[in-house]
């Protein structure tokens, strides 16, 4: 038996449930023993049987004495049992279950475990695990034990992925090469590989389980950075575009024609980005920043150098509108220093003008600019940029300068471990003088109460609303549409029937967006109700308040992302977060926005209270999909990061790490 052997070919498994298991992603006998328990149940307690106490969840081991199915007055069967021991005897009962009275046989050895409990007056063990004991000897694998309880599937149980991994480990595991040195293991406190994946599916106790979940979980880590790494390295060999000059006196000047001064986070950040700028091999960075921290100036001032080497720049947001806006502000400030800014839209094909700097969307810059000499690009809002996305952006195996902006506040050792291939910039701070956005949660009880108070404040002045729908899926999908829709004929017909209310989703057209936008912008409406995933970037000034329905369905992120896109202007701005829970966890999560105004302080929050799977996991983002690794544990991602850097030197001298890491490719779902 080999590891990449087909799971069909399995003892006791064959095309049918090898059919099954694909649902789990498993296709091989690796996928099998590498799909790993989620929990385990405590049934570790072996009692005899004249000591069962009511109440208690043990495991008791005897020979059947009678098995047999019985009516109840209402017509339901149930099946009863007598165990003994040398102890004593008790009864087992089951419910609708009448093929056990054929599986279990009467004076054969099994084990029980179950939850011991009255039953009218007597004490019986109710709905047991059993299994049958064939060697007294030989280790019971779903009852008296710490029981795997794993992930599954329709008509795969964790009984019978626990019967067919326990004899499979047998034969697998010494096929099973650790590709970590002793030294590293050592080192670091891990146990053997082929040690780990036993004990994480058949621990004795909590210690091995725990050792064995400590170890794989650093190689999740370690392969996640690993494979980073080596992105990394292979993006540094590509060839530049051109070595840019920076001319520090010019970029002085451009930032003398600003009408205010940077930050220092700011000045920190350009200082990063030049310096990578001149160097001869081409950046790849991300630029982390909260909402309204000023991302696009920095980004503006490397494009400037772009321009004074002569270079093309290209900017590529992830919507039309956030482009057009893009195209506006970097129009205003470049433009005076004779950089050439032109938007490509969705109508046109390619730009028929010269320009320096190109503005559009991912997929048109991508499908349709033609670049003459691109130096740099400019990618806004986007939480990852595969290799075969960059690929394209080289010319005749040239490679241009990437800079990366997101909003979304990702700690920096999250940032660290999921973008090993990124150098990082995180503009921690923010413009002097922003004011913070006043932030309440709305229970329902007070729904009707908020809508009069945001009626009064809109009616007649020149203040306006967004109100932003339930997050329905991750992506704009036509239920979005539709939810968003109703919600917007509700609103005009019954609640807000004075006031000018407009509709903005990702499925309308260009054009109509652009309306809509444009007349929100101008004050001719007063509402603007849109789906969450549209306009994240949008810069509305006179816009004072946010109102955001369904708000325990977002992340903490997410709903900060949204509050800042009010609270530009001079007046006093406000957040309500409709909510229809009152109570509890999730409760506790958003009240914590009343409190903390800080990106980086909510995403950390997030982080604790909710895990990292449900803020980051989505695939569509490209996140890693860790199954036993958690972001929180940042002595692990430390550690692993550490063998990360020592190994990416040897890999070449290692075959065994370089099949472990092309397997690690095979399987993850970045797009790289
Ligand atoms: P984001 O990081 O969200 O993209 P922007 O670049 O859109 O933020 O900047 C938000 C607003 O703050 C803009 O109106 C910009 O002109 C302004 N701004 C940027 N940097 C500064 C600064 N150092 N001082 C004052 N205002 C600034
Ligand atoms: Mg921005």
């Amino acid at each position: 038996m080999k590891l990449d052997t087909p799971a069909s070919k399995i003892f006791m498994v064959g095309p049918t449930y090898a059919k099954r298991l694909e649902k789990l992603k498993i296709k091989t006998v690796k996928d099998l023993i590498y799909h790993f328990p989620f929990r385990y149940d405590d049934l570790t307690l072996i009692s005899p049987i004249n000591r069962l106490q009511p109440g208690e969840t043990a495991t008791i081991r005897g020979e059947v004495v009678s098995m047999k199915n019985e009516y109840t007055k209402s017509g339901k069967k149930i099946q009863k049992g007598v165990i003994q021991d040398q102890s004593g005897e008790i009864e087992v009962v089951w419910f609708n279950q009448p093929f056990l009275v054929k599986t279990i046989k009467i004076g054969e050895k099994y084990s029980f475990s179950g939850k011991v409990d009255w039953f009218g007056r007597k004490i019986v063990m109710v709905s047991p695990q059993y299994e049958f004991l064939r060697l007294e000897d030989k280790p019971t694998i779903h009852t008296g034990r710490l029981v795997p309880v794993y992930p599954e599937t329709a008509r795969v149980s964790s009984k019978w992925l626990r019967s067919r991994i326990s004899p499979l480990l047998g034969q697998v595991l010494p096929e099973v090469d650790d590709f970590l040195a002793d030294k590293i293991k050592k080192k670091n406190d891990l146990i053997d590989l082929a040690q780990a994946i036993k004990w994480i599916h058949f621990p004795e106790n909590k210690t091995q389980a725990e050792k064995a979940r400590k170890r794989l979980a650093f190689d999740e880590l370690f392969f996640v950075q690993l494979a980073g790494l080596k992105r990394k390295k292979e993006w540094q060999k590509k060839n530049l575009a051109h070595q840019f000059s920076v001319d520090q006196e010019k970029i002085l000047e451009f930032l003398s024609l600003l009408p205010f001064e940077l930050t220092k986070a700011q000045k920190r950040c350009v200082k990063e980005i030049l310096k990578d700028l001149s160097k001869n091999k081409p950046m790849n960075r991300l630029l982390e920043g909260d909402v309204g921290s000023g991302k696009t100036v920095v980004a503006a001032v490397a494009a400037y150098v772009a321009f004074l080497n002569g270079f093309q720049t290209a900017v590529m947001a992830p919507t039309a509108i956030l482009a057009n806006q893009h195209f506006i502000t970097l129009k205003q400030m470049l433009s005076s220093l004779g950089v050439k800014v032109e938007l490509l839209t969705g109508g046109r094909k390619k730009t028929k003008n010269q320009f320096d700097l190109l503005v559009g969307t991912h997929a048109l810059i991508h499908r349709r600019a033609h670049f003459a000499k691109l130096g740099l690009a400019i990618i806004d809002e986007q939480h990852r940029f595969g290799v075969e996305q960059r690929a394209r952006l080289i010319k005749r195996g040239k490679a241009p300068h990437i800079l990366t902006m997101t909003a979304t506040p990702i700690p920096r050792t999250i940032a660290l471990t999921l973008y090993g291939d990124l150098d990082l910039s995180i503009i921690d701070q923010m413009p002097p003088g922003r004011k913070k956005v006043k932030t309440w949660v709305v229970p329902p009880s007070k729904r009707e109460a908020a809508y009069q108070w945001i009626s009064k404040r809109i009616k007649g002045t020149d203040e306006q609303a967004f109100i932003i729908c339930p997050l329905i899926e991750e992506s704009e999908s036509l239920q979005s549409v539709k939810a968003a829709t109703v919600e917007y004929k509700r609103l005009s017909k019954k609640v807000f029937k004075n006031l000018n209310l407009g509709l903005l989703h990702g499925r309308m057209k260009v054009k109509e967006k652009d309306k809509i936008i444009d007349q929100f912008r101008q004050g001719k409406l007063d509402l603007l109700v849109s789906t969450p995933v549209v306009e994240v970037g949008i810069d509305i000034p006179q816009a004072t308040i946010m109102m955001i329905e369904g708000a325990e369905r977002f992340g903490l992120a997410q709903l900060h992302q949204l509050r800042g896109r009010v609270g530009r202007g001079q007046k006093k701005s406000f957040c309500l977060l409709f909510t229809e829970i009152t109570k509890g966890k999730a409760f506790q999560r958003l009240k914590a926005m009343e409190r903390v105004y800080l990106g980086m302080d909510l995403a950390e929050l997030d982080l604790k209270l909710r895990g990292p799977g449900e803020i980051y996991g989505t695939r569509q983002h490209g996140f890693p999909d860790l199954r036993v690794a958690s972001f929180t544990d940042l002595d692990l991602i430390q550690k692993s990061r550490q063998v990360a850097e020592e190994l990416i030197t040897k890999l070449s001298q290692s075959p065994l790490l370089k099949k472990a890491l092309r397997d690690y490719k095979e399987k993850s779902v970045e797009p790289n």
